[in-house]
């Protein structure tokens, strides 16, 4: 079935799949809430991403602790008399945070289009193609509404409030970002780095960037993955917007250099797509996807929703305890951050010290004209989400779109103080260390 997407016809990666229908291996599938309930262990094993069909008796609140996996809910309009799928869209949206693709589908009018659109509905599953054009002209035809929505444009009531309140900070959407030093770390966390192997780790950051300081991206990597630290060095990639120019760069070097990639079981499907087009298009070899301790999981977040009371823990256990573990064999590790991505990373070193390891960032002084033009030099594909606006992607409660003229990392932990996840946290005695370069 034809499926439009802000106003265009788009390309529908998923396909609804009956009760009694089998699923095809790798294929993305939306299925019922009943098989999703019967066959839910199942369904949890399979190594394709999967979506939700919701009739139009079933709140999304049946499955509010398990939302986090389906990368498309899909909502049923049966008749245009019903309108508690629009409901569903709003709550979805507003009281469980859901950030992937919502899509309606079944009985839907042309006048509903906006408000569709407004309440947070991604896609629309239509009959005829021609359709298309309809939407985008519904879409244009009001600018001031009475109702608030799930979109930013304010009704009609608050426009003459505006200035009072864009003066107003922002409400966070975290309840909570307390640091997580009262939940005591895992029984099986490696050991903390020893004052010997910290002081080594700095006599090597001021040794390398007086060195290699001068090298190019390419050349940096490889002076590091061939000859520093042979066998002992990995990278670490969150597979997001700008990932397959480093991947890329490795690729030519060392196909089998190591590659973490920390699927926190939050991320977006597209995400997890991505990096499998990208791992098979490049011929990367050796990425370890690596998860979050379920004994964790159950003791600290059993629901799933942890990110929304206290956001510093999940990414704790989720993010910085997965990544200590697997970091443990290696000396050193590259990461993909650049300087223009502001905040904190403004400053960022190419070459630093962190935990007794060295830390390579060989794009730090990278544009994005630069990186842009490497995509295109080298024919890389982009992530599915950039086109709709993610220009930093995570994990999808916490990614929302950027809006023009935003910061690139603005739809990160959006409404709130944090801006990091914790894995790039450097102890303040060894951030003094950094080459600075
Ligand atoms: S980014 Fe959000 S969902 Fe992901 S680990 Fe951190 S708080 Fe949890």
């Amino acid at each position: 079935m034809p499926l439009i997407r802000g106003g265009n016809l788009a390309e529908d990666q998923w396909v609804h799949r009956a009760d009694d229908e089998p699923l095809p291996d790798g294929e993305p599938v939306i299925v019922s809430l009943d098989r999703w309930k019967r066959d839910r262990e199942t369904l949890l094993t399979r190594n394709a991403p999967l979506g939700l069909r919701l009739k139009s008796d079933q709140a999304p609140s049946q499955v509010a602790g398990d939302l986090d996996r389906f990368g498309v809910v899909a909502l049923e309009f049966p008749t245009f008399k019903d309108g508690r799928a629009f409901s569903y869209a709003k709550l979805l949206r507003d009281r469980h945070h859901y950030r992937g693709e919502v899509r309606a589908f079944g009985h839907i009018l042309r006048d509903q289009y906006l408000y569709l659109d407004r309440l947070g509905v991604d896609t629309i599953e239509v009959k005829d193609a021609r359709q298309a054009d309809e939407w985008k002209t519904a879409m244009g035809e009001y600018s001031v509404f009475y109702q608030p929505a799930a979109d930013a444009r304010r009704p009609a009531m608050n426009l003459r409030r505006r200035v009072a309140e864009a003066l107003k900070p922002s409400r966070p959407d975290f309840e909570d970002l307390a640091p997580v030093g009262d939940v005591l770390p895992p029984k099986d966390a490696p050991p903390k780095a020893t004052p010997a192997r910290i002081a080594a780790s700095d006599a090597k950051v001021r040794s390398f960037s007086h060195k290699y300081g001068h090298l190019s991206a390419p050349k940096l990597m490889a002076a590091m993955i061939e000859t520093e630290f042979t066998g002992n060095i990995a990278l670490v990639s969150s597979f997001g917007t700008e990932a397959a120019v480093l991947l890329h760069m490795v690729s030519e070097i060392a196909p089998d250099l190591p590659v973490v990639f920390l699927d926190t079981q939050k991320l977006f499907g597209e995400t997890l797509r991505y990096r499998d087009q990208l791992v098979g298009q490049i011929g990367l070899t050796n990425v370890q996807t690596v998860r979050p301790d379920p004994e964790r999981l159950r003791a600290l977040d059993p629901k799933g929703m942890l990110f929304s009371s206290r956001a510093n823990l999940c990414c704790q256990i989720r993010k910085v305890e997965p990544l200590d573990r697997a970091l443990a064999p290696y000396d050193a590790w590259i990461t993909g951050r650049k300087r223009y991505q502001g905040r904190r990373r403004a400053v960022l070193p190419v070459i630093e010290a962190a935990e007794g390891r060295v830390k390579i960032n060989p794009l730090a002084g990278w544009s994005k004209d630069l990186l842009d033009e490497y995509f295109t030099e080298h024919g890389l594909p982009r992530h599915p989400l950039e086109a709709d606006g993610y220009l930093s992607i995570g994990c999808m409660p916490c990614t929302d779109r950027v809006r023009p003229g935003e910061d690139v990392r603005a739809g990160r932990w959006r409404g709130t103080d944090k801006d990091e996840c914790g894995i790039h946290e450097t102890p303040a005695a060894q951030s003094l260390t950094s080459s600075g370069l």
